[in-house]
């Protein structure tokens, strides 16, 4: 029989879906793991930018 969950929530992938995603689930307090398949960080930045609905979800967590 298995034992209890370690986490509530397992989240693939840690782009900025995943990492939002993660820390409001902290927010909540829910136990929360995300695994992410790469070591290392993209070499080159992949945004110029924050669009104004994404400031927006910020300013409401
Ligand atoms: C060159 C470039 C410039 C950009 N500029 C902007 C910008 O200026 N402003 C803006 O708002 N957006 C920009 N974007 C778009 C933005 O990067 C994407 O909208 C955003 O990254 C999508 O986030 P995501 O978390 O959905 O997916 P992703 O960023 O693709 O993240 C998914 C993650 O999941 C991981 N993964 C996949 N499969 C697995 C698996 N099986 N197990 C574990 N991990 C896994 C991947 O390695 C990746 O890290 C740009 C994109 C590019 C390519």
């Amino acid at each position: 029989m298995a034992s209890s969950p370690d986490y509530d929530v397992i989240i693939v992938g840690g782009g900025p879906v995943g990492l939002m995603l993660g820390n409001l689930l902290g927010r909540k307090n829910l136990n929360t793991l995300l695994i992410e398949k790469t070591a290392v960080p993209p070499a080159e930045s992949m945004a110029i930018g924050v669009t104004p609905p994404s400031l927006d979800l910020f300013q409401m967590s």
